[in-house]
């Protein structure tokens, strides 16, 4: 057995060549991100984001909304500009920019209110993406579902680019982070080997993988705690017969703890770690529409469910949804659709 370490080549290189012609051409370049932007999506475009700054690159990164606080230790998170604290300034840059990224979404729809300046924006546009099912309105696409986090892919592209020598330390911890928040510290979607030849790269760079890990999760407010042992003390229901279980939290059981954006990241994963559970769903009534996020094991498809019942997406094992209606209406909704797919559940889980 051949034990070289070796990273393949899965960017087709006629798409690298092309990225990188597009980057010397651009003088001011936008990279933008999905909605509440998670480690994967802050953690892609700020690395990208310092690999252009070093390229003298008028550059800006722009999310839709707000993002936790135990992602703003990030190099350069704190130049990252808010869409909805000034849309307008927003929309200006956009539609001046000669090149804009987006970074780990696959249509305009996950940008907000800021997708429609997205798409009427001039620039060339460029999709960096690990979701299913791109959009057509970029005009290169580089959407790789089999790979578990955008900061990978990105990662990849740098490699065989031939710019992994000059990576900083700050690049390979942003893209360090992505890749450990997208596969919950490599205890999901991370079985592929190269993961760990890439990390080996990553921790040539100096970063400290530990102390990393600690700013992502060891950084909670006790009120969070909280929220988590009242959410899982009162407000799961587990479905043993369907092997799913379900957490919802309404307005009024959060107006309960002092609640910050980010406090509730993370609940969804716990009911897996009950026996016989292998799809776990968490209901939050937010301001004007219900967020659902939901994870899955094995093969049951939970990006499924989220699409046919809370029109959203996302991976096999890890999706998410929108819902406008009532608190009431959504679990609904949610109990019909755990009904219909009861065969599946069971069938998944091994029982039939
Ligand atoms: P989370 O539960 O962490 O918010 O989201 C997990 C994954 O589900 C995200 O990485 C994203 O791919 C997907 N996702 C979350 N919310 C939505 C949504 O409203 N629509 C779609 N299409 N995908 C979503
Ligand atoms: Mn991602």
């Amino acid at each position: 057995m051949n034990c070289t370490p070796s990273i393949s080549n899965v960017i087709q290189p006629r798409q690298m060549e092309q990225i990188m012609d597009a980057i010397d051409r651009a003088e001011k370049i936008v990279i933008t991100a999905h909605l509440s932007p998670d480690g994967d999506a802050l953690g892609s475009s700020l690395a990208l984001y310092h690999f252009l700054k070093r390229r003298n690159k008028n550059v800006r990164v722009i999310v839709p909304n707000s993002f936790p606080y135990f992602l703003k230790w990030m190099k350069g998170a704190r130049e990252i500009e808010v869409y909805e604290y000034n849309p307008t300034a927003a929309q200006h840059i956009l539609s001046h920019a000669d090149l804009i990224f987006s970074m780990d979404y696959n249509i305009s729809k996950r940008v907000g209110d800021m997708g429609p300046f997205l798409d009427k924006s001039p620039a060339q546009k460029i999709l960096i993406d690990h979701h299913l099912f791109p959009g057509e309105n970029f005009d290169i696409i580089v959407s790789h579902p089999e790979i578990s986090s955008t900061s990978e892919v990105l990662f990849r592209l740098f490699f065989q680019a031939g710019k992994y020598e000059e990576l900083t330390q700050a690049e390979a911890e942003c893209i360090y982070c992505g890749m450990m928040t997208d596969t919950g510290g490599f205890t999901y979607n991370s079985s592929d080997p190269e993961i760990y030849e890439i990390i080996s790269l990553l921790l040539r760079k100096n970063i400290n993988k530990d102390a990393i890990y600690s700013q992502v999760f060891d950084n909670y407010s006790a009120e969070r705690f909280r929220l988590l042992g009242f959410t899982l003390s009162q407000r799961m229901e587990i479905y043993p017969e369907l092997h799913s279980a379900l957490l919802y939290l309404s307005r009024e059981d959060q107006s309960r703890f002092r609640f910050s954006k980010g406090d509730t990241e993370g609940f969804v994963n716990y009911p897996l770690s009950i026996k016989g559970v292998i799809f776990s769903t968490f209901i939050r009534e937010d301001e004007g529409l219900i967020k659902l996020s939901f994870r899955s094991q094995k093969s049951f498809p939970c990006n499924e469910f989220a699409a046919d019942f809370f029109n959203g997406g996302g991976h096999l094992n890890a999706s998410g949804g929108e819902f406008y209606g009532t608190f009431e209406e959504a679990l609904r909704i949610f109990n019909e659709g755990l009904r219909s797919y009861e065969e599946k559940l069971k069938r998944t889980a091994g029982e039939l």
